[in-house]
C-alpha cells in the first residue's frame, strides 16, 4: 500500500532525499522544503481542514489573465528559453454552451481531487495528497516518469524540460520533474490567500474565493452551500477541491 508522506515526520523526508533518489538541482540559497507540514514540525496538516477554491465564471472576464500572471510571478514560472514550453500551473479556458451560444472564460488549474488519479499512479509516492486536501509533488523524489501527467483528466500538470533559474526558496522547481498548482501552500500555511485569488480581488473581479470547505462559517463554504455550483467532470467522481459557479 502506498504511504502518505503527509504523515511522515520531517527526518524521514530529509533522510529519503539523501538516500540516492533523483535529487532536484537547487539554486544557491534554495532550501529543501517539506510540503507535508502545515506550519512547522509541531503542526502537521490536518484533515479537519479541506482547502478549496470556488471560481465564479460570471465574474471572470474573457481576456483577463491576472491570475495567470500572478501565479507565474509568485512561482517564477517564466520561460528560460524560446524553446521551452510554457509551464501551465493555471491557464484560462474559454467555453461555449452550444445550446444557447453563451460563452464563459474560466481559469483551470489542478483541481486538488479528493481521490487523485495522479497520486494513484505515481510509482515513488512523489505525488501525494496532504491531509488538508492539497495535492502536491515532492520535487525531491519525483523521477520525471510523467505517469501522473497522463493520469490527470484536467491536463493540470507540466514537465520541466530545461534548467530553471530564479527559483523561489518557497517553491523549488527543477529540470526533469513534474509540477502543478500547489494552491500556494507556502502562503496558505502562513495564513495568506493564494496569489491568483489575491490578484483577482485586486483587479476588482473577485472571481476566486479560497477557504476551508470543512469550516461551515467560511465564505467559500457558505457560498458552496447556498449557490449552485459544479465540479468539472463530475462523472469521474473525484470530489475536486476546486468548484465552479456559472458554468
Ligand atoms: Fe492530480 Fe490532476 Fe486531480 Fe490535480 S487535477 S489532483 S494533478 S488528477
Ligand atoms: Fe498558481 Fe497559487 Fe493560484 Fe495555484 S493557487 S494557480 S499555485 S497562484
Amino acid at each position: 500500500m502506498m504511504t502518505n508522506p503527509a504523515n511522515k515526520p520531517r527526518r524521514h523526508f530529509l533522510g529519503r532525499t539523501g538516500a540516492g533518489t533523483a535529487l532536484l538541482a537547487l539554486a544557491p540559497g534554495v532550501k529543501l522544503v517539506d510540503l507535508t507540514l502545515a506550519k512547522d514540525e509541531d503542526e502537521p496538516a490536518s484533515d479537519e481542514t479541506r482547502w478549496g477554491l470556488l471560481v465564479d465564471a460570471d465574474r471572470c472576464t474573457t481576456g483577463c489573465r491576472a491570475c495567470v500572471s500572478a501565479c507565474e510571478e509568485e512561482h517564477a514560472l517564466a520561460k528560460t528559453s524560446r524553446t521551452q514550453l510554457d509551464p501551465q500551473w493555471i491557464r484560462k479556458v474559454d467555453l461555449v454552451d452550444e445550446s444557447n451560444d453563451r460563452s464563459v472564460s474560466i481559469p483551470l488549474m489542478c483541481q486538488h481531487c479528493e481521490d487523485p488519479p495522479c497520486v494513484e499512479v505515481c510509482p515513488t509516492g512523489a505525488s501525494f495528497k496532504r491531509a488538508d486536501g492539497m495535492v502536491l509533488v515532492d520535487k525531491h523524489t519525483c523521477i520525471g516518469c510523467r505517469y501522473c501527467m497522463m493520469a490527470c483528466p484536467f491536463n493540470a500538470r507540466s514537465f520541466v524540460h530545461e534548467e530553471v533559474t530564479g527559483q523561489k526558496s518557497y517553491s523549488p522547481r527543477g529540470k526533469g520533474t513534474v509540477e502543478s498548482c500547489t494552491l500556494c501552500v507556502h502562503r496558505v500555511d502562513n495564513d495568506r490567500t493564494p496569489a491568483c485569488v489575491e490578484s483577482c480581488a485586486v483587479d476588482g473581479h473577485g472571481a476566486l474565493t479560497f477557504g476551508d470547505l470543512n469550516d461551515s462559517e467560511s465564505t467559500v463554504s457558505k457560498t458552496v452551500r447556498s449557490q449552485p455550483h459544479r465540479e468539472l467532470r463530475p462523472d469521474l467522481g473525484l470530489n475536486t477541491g476546486v468548484r465552479y459557479r456559472g458554468v
